[in-house]
């Protein structure tokens, strides 16, 4: 009998889970042929997330979890409960319903029977969404997929369904910073696109404030690009011919009409505006210099306080 696992990262989602829990017992329902594990990640929830899922195992021994000991952030609880999964497929997926888990017998069905190695989904609006979210979201693909070599789908959810070979993939890459969009893509594999209109949260709220989407993004563009770190050396070349060309400008007006000291203030304006560029440049230099030494660190990706194998006296992989 085949097995699908679904990792289902929560932070500060007790009313959440209830609900998500029912509409994926009418899903496991339909499926009645394959069995089913579903790992819930605590990551660091400071409400009654844990003392939910605690419950919800007692009830029901296909519900597993993994508790972190703070907030490692969405990407981090992903890479756990892809690492303890042991389903010959693996689905990842919000809790907050945003991601259909009506969705799944669909996903399956195209798995079994078509060549795909990956079902993945994708919003065809955003609508629901503040209007300046979705205008920095946009313009945040266009720039990261003409600067970056692998695609990143706009609109793409972290909502998939994956073989088992392409798991083992994902978690090959163990790296620090971690960019699942990116990382999804870079492995490979063939994907097929699903698309679904946008939901709203079915309880709670989003934990994305715009100032996380944005440090998120870095994260995407120095995981995913080295190209920014070629704009010193542009800017440069083109600063150095444009000085070039002044230099000429000025010996030439000097030798003709003997002006050499008029034209301080435009002088002051260039220094400011040619450091500006330069510390633009050595911030995006430390930009990924800071990455590389995270990277370097061998920190954990997540450490664990409790799971629900714990019990069992079972070590879960780190
Ligand atoms: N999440 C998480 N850790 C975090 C932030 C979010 O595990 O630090 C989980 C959250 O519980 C949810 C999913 O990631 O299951 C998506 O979060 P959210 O719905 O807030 O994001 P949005 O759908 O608004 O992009
Ligand atoms: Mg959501």
């Amino acid at each position: 009998m085949k097995k699908i696992s679904v990792v289902v990262p929560c932070f500060n989602e007790e009313e959440a889970i209830p609900v998500y829990y029912q509409e994926m017992c009418h899903v496991m329902k339909e499926m009645s042929g394959i069995t089913f594990e579903i790992i819930f990640v605590d990551d660091g929830s400071s409400d009654g997330t844990l003392t939910i899922l605690k419950e919800l195992n007692e009830k029901d021994k296909r519900c597993k979890y993994l508790s972190f000991s703070r907030n490692f952030g969405k990407e981090a609880a992903i890479y756990a409960g892809l690492k303890n999964t042991v389903g010959d497929y693996v689905a990842t997926m919000d809790v907050d319903l945003q991601d259909p888990p009506s969705m799944l017998p669909e996903m399956y069905r195209i798995l079994i029977e078509e060549d795909y190695d990956n079902v993945a989904t994708k919003r065809s609006t955003r609508e629901g969404e503040p209007k300046i979210r979705s205008f920095l979201s946009e313009s945040f693909y266009k720039f990261i997929n003409r600067i970056s070599k692998t695609e990143i789908v706009n609109g793409a959810r972290d909502y998939r369904l994956m073989k088992r070979k392409m798991v083992d993939a994902v978690l090959e890459m163990s790296e620090y910073n971690r960019f699942s969009k990116g990382i999804f893509e870079w492995v490979g594999f063939r994907t097929k696109w699903l698309e679904f209109q946008n939901v709203e949260r079915c309880a709670g709220e989003t934990k994305w404030s715009i100032r996380k989407l944005f440090v998120y993004s870095i994260e995407g563009i120095t995981g995913f690009s080295v190209a920014p770190l070629s704009l010193a050396s542009i800017v440069g070349v083109c600063f150095c011919l444009l000085s070039f060309f002044m230099i000429l400008f000025i010996i030439i007006r000097t030798v003709i009409w003997g002006d050499p000291v008029d034209g301080w203030p435009s002088l002051v304006c260039i220094i400011f505006f040619v450091g500006g560029i330069q510390l633009f440049c050595t911030g995006i230099v430390g930009e990924y210099l800071s990455k590389t030494y995270l990277e370097t660190k061998h920190r954990p990706i997540f450490i664990l306080k409790d799971s629900s194998d714990a019990k069992n006296g079972k070590c879960y992989e780190k």
